[in-house]
């Protein structure tokens, strides 16, 4: 049944002089506002906010939060973003006053313990990495590739090298080259292989001496080791330029490989994925970068330290630095239930984490390819693409109408439409932490849906409160009032 109350907004909902709330009544002589605050501290008039009840207020949130899907409601397979289930033991622990009370500007003694947290998370992702040396400060994925990049700017300015060219293949994130030119450099797409993995010509063709960074996704989008690897490290460095690893596909390969053993220079790790911090709408992520030892001083100020007397505090002593990219020590919350989740599972934990993820995708992709399309093989790592094409041709059902009507199946939808190289493309990762069961439900859903009439899907989905909303004009031109249940763009 359709849940219209809570598609009204609160403002709808208001009554005049209704309140959540009674105050005693004063016991002291009131005295007129005018007297206690200067003039210009003072409102003409009262706010226009919305006046309720306090069960008006939870029923209305509590009903809002039910429209949504989340991982603690449904599968999630959406495919680079890595929606594990996120354990509630790491929310229990992150929120223990010792944690979550604590102030940054709190004196570096009184903070030894999240210090040494700190430290040892620096630690264990320098050697999950096989880098050594860690920043924390990145506030996401995005923000990692970025602040990475200014690191390799600063390196080679150092050098006396003036080098403008950030290469990225064109199965790369969209994050790649936008961080790629939001840190000054030219962004060069370099083609793939049609299984994937890169074109080494291509590769060679556009390395030389402008070129400061080859931007590089292992296992890569679509969701295959580029076995190259080793070789194409070698060329990029022939040229004196770096390898950046974007790493949020670790999810496949933690305690199996490193990117330090394979090439790469620097990276990020995403923790709201691979190490199962919540994500989606759901709060901030962070995005630590992890370097080697030629590259560690230019990065962002301060480090955790510990001194000889194993004292923790934080190293603002970084001459070549590039300075601060973040407020405090980063999004803490999150490098916490990161650090739980790490130090829970420990190295054996990790590489079985990688290991279920592997089989869990290999096992649904086996069910999918029968009967929608993997162009790029039978076997994947943590996700895998299959394509809408064949179904587009026969019956105009796109990778969208397939995603829509999943909803009405119970599923979040993969991610569509990426990579870009891919037509029709759907993308899934299941992740480790589903069953069987679900992964079976979850073939059968697909199986079903795509033998559906295609005028029932180009209309799906049919059980939300909104089917399919104008995307573009949501985003440009959101509507916040609501009437009747119907939104009004
Ligand atoms: C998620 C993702 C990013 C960006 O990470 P954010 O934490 O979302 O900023 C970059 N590259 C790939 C391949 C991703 O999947």
């Amino acid at each position: 049944m359709r849940n219209t109350r809570a598609t009204q907004s609160l403002f709808t909902l208001s009554k005049p002089g209704r309140r959540g709330a009674l105050l005693p009544a004063c016991d002291v002589p009131e005295q007129p506002l005018e007297s206690l605050l200067p003039p210009s501290a003072l409102a003409d008039a009262p706010p226009p906010l919305a006046e309720l009840a306090e069960p008006d207020v939870v029923r209305h949130f509590t009903n809002l939060s039910t429209l949504n899907m989340s991982v603690d409601t449904h599968f999630y397979p959406l495919g680079s973003c890595t929606m594990k289930y996120n354990s509630k033991r790491n929310e229990r622990l992150v929120a223990l006053p010792g944690m979550a009370d604590l102030h940054p500007y709190q004196r570096e003694e009184t903070l030894q313990g999240m210090l040494r947290l700190l430290f040892e998370m620096q630690e264990m992702l320098g050697e999950i990495a096989g880098l050594p040396v860690v920043s924390l400060q990145p506030a996401a994925g995005a923000h990692g590739e970025m602040t990475a990049l200014f690191v390799a700017a600063a390196y080679f300015r150092d050098l006396g090298q003036r080098r403008t060219k950030v290469l990225a293949p064109d199965s790369a994130h969209g994050t790649n080259p936008a961080s790629a030119a939001m840190a000054g450099f030219d962004t060069l797409s370099v083609k793939s292989n049609p299984d994937g993995t890169v074109d080494l010509n291509d590769l060679s063709a556009k390395l030389d001496q402008d070129t400061a960074v080859f931007m590089i996704t292992n296992p890569n989008t679509l969701g295959m080791f580029d076995g190259q690897i080793r070789e194409i490290a070698r060329r990029v460095h022939e040229v004196g330029a770096l390898i950046y690893l974007d790493g949020a596909n670790m999810n496949a390969i933690l305690g199996i490989t490193r990117p330090g053993d394979f090439g790469a220079d620097m990276m990020h790790f995403n923790p709201h994925k691979t190490f199962s911090g919540p994500h989606g709408g759901g709060g901030p992520g962070a995005g630590p970068i992890a370097v080697t030892e030629r590259l560690g001083g230019y990065l962002p100020a301060p480090l955790v330290a510990r001194d000889a007397a194993g004292v923790y505090r934080l190293d603002y002593d970084r001459p070549k630095s590039i300075g601060r990219v973040r407020a405090f020590f980063g999004n803490v919350g999150v490098l916490v239930r990161a650090y739980c989740y790490i130090r829970t599972h420990g190295p054996d934990g990790l590489r079985r984490v990688s290991e279920e993820a592997v089989l869990n995708a290999n096992y649904l992709l086996s069910q999918v390819k029968s009967f929608l399309p993997v162009p790029q093989g039978d076997r994947c790592m943590h996700e895998f693409i299959a394509s809408a094409t064949k179904v587009k041709g026969e019956r105009g059902v796109s990778a969208m109408d397939i995603a829509k009507r999943l909803l009405d199946y119970g599923f979040h939808a993969p991610t569509v439409y990426f990579p870009p190289i891919v037509r029709e493309a759907m993308m899934i990762e299941p992740t480790e932490t589903e069953s069987k069961e679900t992964l079976d439900a979850f073939a059968e859903a697909l199986r079903t849906i795509i033998e559906e009439p295609a005028e029932l899907l180009h209309a799906a989905p049919h059980t939300t409160v909104i089917s399919r909303p104008d995307e573009v004009k949501a985003a440009r031109n959101p509507a916040v009032r609501w009437t009747d249940g119907v939104t009004k763009q």
